[in-house]
């Protein structure tokens, strides 16, 4: 999983800022064991989508039906169950049979030798009970003949003893929405579509994208590739971000080399409205799976945006078809979703895929040094955010409590760093031959899908495979609680920290991680925004260090408080969607003038510190450095 906050609202709490159907006929019991499984997207009552699901004949005194408390990737409690509404068990002639509710996930059916099927409305996540706490690329989004996002664990069950049995799917949909999933479809018609899960996961494993037509499909090398696009305005088209997905695959492929099989992949891009965006507190990102992979953005993103976006994060969620997809402990394979134990490996899982996804641009070419070496320094700011001395190991076996999953997010940090050392010290030792991505590509071809590792002897394999400094980095700082000091592996490949140019987020930052403008009041006590600091677009403009912002396009914020915070962040969001040659204007007021001031977004920039190549470095460094960035 990627998930990128696009939070503009903090200034009111702190300063920080993150960027970041009955009516199908079927007779269960004598279809081949298999689970049957119909949801009807046509017969919409009250944004609720209606579920049967017919069961092989059952034997036991009792059973439970269990709707996912957790799904892997997610690394948090997420409880579907809660989505599921007027849930009844029926016998064959349509009398209810006895059962009992035993949590919010999971219903006991007594006497289930009469079951013949059981029926529950599913409420959708996008405006469902607490739906803001489910990650939207992990959650479902019904709107009545327009779209369907569904990520089936939200949806769809398994009976206990069950897991392994196959399903078979039908959905039936109005005629106007075309699927686009990685589930296989047997039969497909205007109004129904027939597809086959071989056993649960792959339920969980395959989202559909229900929705207008709008998708590209292409060859890369033997890997088939698909794009989907949902956007509400139509402003984006599939076709217009072919060629982006085509040139950044193309180039992880050469970068992963022998480590990548994976047949087919399919992306499903849902972008939601700024009120849903909103509503998520401005969550977006994306969620792997083993072919597929959904992403959720806001439809407001300009193309450029949008196309790095995608280049960023659907790298990321390609590359966990290493890991975990390919490369998993025995708690990942034999995934418990409503018991779960989770891995000590998430400086891999997450780690690893989030360092190739930044590693493999500069490989290959994508981005340069400089850009490179911003990325790791901003990774290392914020990481500070984190809790530097908790064990990583022991953070990633507890995730799903406290005090471990407030510090989820440091995987995609500190996680990615521990990658970045490993991989210098592996390059140094094996003279520049060998990498993190060497030590990957020996456990994938050890493992793979169906052999799972034991997760406490990961570390002593890799360390096997390679040298002992690398088991004593692990003991000290990942098992361990000692911070690392990133400049001594700096210095190893010939970086020094200083001075660097690094590119702003947006017009609407003066600093790396600072609005150019702060809420404060005035001496009546009424919160204004100030200026405090500018960037150069903002300078050209003639913003001045002490202007008030009133407002931005010709639209004045409303009054500056708490309840009012939504709507001022969605105006703050809005910015997302401008392009570096378009002009804009803000709204200000000096010293009690209002006058609006306009001029082009281009790409603002800010002195800041950075990573810088060490003019004097030794002949040995700058050829590790070379080793570590191009080999
Ligand atoms: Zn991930």
């Amino acid at each position: 999983m990627k998930p990128i906050i696009t939070q503009f609202t903090l200034i009111f709490l702190s300063s920080t800022l993150l960027l970041s159907c009955a009516a199908l006929k079927t007779n269960a019991t004598a279809e081949n064991a298999s689970i049957q499984a119909e949801i009807d997207l046509i017969s919409i009552a009250d944004d609720k989508v209606k579920i049967t699901i017919m069961p092989p004949a059952i034997k036991a005194a009792s059973t439970v039906f269990y709707i996912p408390q957790i799904v892997p990737g997610t690394y948090e409690y997420s409880n579907f169950g809660r989505f599921i509404e007027n849930f009844e068990a029926l016998d064959k002639k349509g009398n209810p049979l006895e059962v009992n509710a035993l949590d919010q996930n999971s219903w006991e059916i007594l006497n289930p030798k009469k079951l013949a099927q059981i029926r529950y409305l599913a409420n959708d996540t996008f405006d469902g009970p607490d739906g803001q706490e489910i990650y939207p690329m992990g959650g479902t989004d019904f709107q009545e003949d327009e779209v369907y996002l569904l990520n089936l664990h939200s949806m769809i069950g398994y009976f206990e003893g069950m897991k392994a049995r196959s399903y078979k799917l039908s959905v039936r949909s109005p005629k106007e929405l075309k699927p686009f999933t990685s589930l296989p479809l047997i039969s497909s018609s205007d109004s129904l579509d027939i597809f086959n899960a071989e056993r649960y996961f792959h339920i969980i494993d395959n989202p559909i994208l229900y929705s207008k037509p709008n998708a590209v499909s292409f060859d890369l090398d033997d890997i088939k590739v698909g794009l989907a696009v949902y956007s509400p305005s139509d402003t984006h088209q599939a076709t217009a971000y072919q060629p982006a997905i085509e040139e950044m695959m193309k180039a992880q492929k050469a970068f992963l080399g022998d480590a990548n099989d994976t047949p087919s992949y399919d992306v499903l891009l849902h972008l939601m409205d700024m009120e849903a965006l909103q509503y998520f507190g401005g969550m977006m990102g994306a969620l792997e799976h083993h072919t597929s992979t959904t992403v959720v953005f806001v439809d407001a993103m300009s193309s450029g945006e949008l196309t790095q976006s995608l280049v960023d994060v659907v790298s990321h969620e390609f590359f966990h078809t290493l890991t975990p997809l390919n490369v998993h402990s025995e708690e990942i394979h034999n995934f418990e979703y409503n018991r779960p134990l989770m891995s000590q490996h998430l400086w891999m899982y997450e780690g690893t895929t989030e360092y190739f996804a930044n590693l493999f641009q500069i490989n290959q070419g994508l981005i340069d040094a400089p850009d490179f070496y911003n990325r790791m320094m901003e990774k290392i700011n914020l990481a500070q955010r984190y809790d530097d001395s908790m064990s990583f190991t022991e953070m990633s076996a507890g995730i799903v409590e406290e005090p471990y999953q407030a510090n989820y997010g440091n995987v995609y940090q500190k996680g990615a760093l521990i990658n970045m050392c490993l991989d210098i010290l592996i390059r140094e030792q094996s003279g520049g031959d060998k990498g993190i991505l060497w030590v990957m590509q020996n456990l994938a071809r050890r493992y793979g899908k169906d052999k799972p590792f034991k997760d406490e002897e990961l570390i002593a394999e890799i360390v096997a495979l390679t040298y002992p400094v690398v088991g004593a980095f692990f003991e000290t700082h990942v098992q361990g609680t000692t911070p690392i000091d990133y400049n001594v592996y700096f210095e190893k490949v010939g970086l020094i920290s200083g001075q660097v140019e690094v590119p702003l987020r947006s017009i609407l930052f003066a600093g790396n991680n600072q609005l150019f403008f702060a809420s404060e009041p005035n001496e009546a006590g009424v919160l204004q925004f100030a200026v405090k600091a500018l960037n150069p677009s903002l300078e050209a403009m003639g913003i001045q260090v002490g202007d008030l912002v009133l407002g931005i396009e010709g639209e004045l914020f409303p009054e500056i408080n708490q309840e009012n915070g939504a709507k001022i962040n969605e105006m703050l969001t809005q910015t997302l969607g401008w392009e570096a040659d378009q002009e804009v204007s803000f709204t200000l007021s000096r010293n009690g003038e209002t006058l609006v001031v306009r001029g082009k977004v281009g790409n603002p920039t800010t002195i800041g510190e950075g990573l810088l190549e060490a003019p004097d470095a030794s002949d040995a460094a700058v050829a590790l450095r070379n080793a570590w960035l191009f080999e």
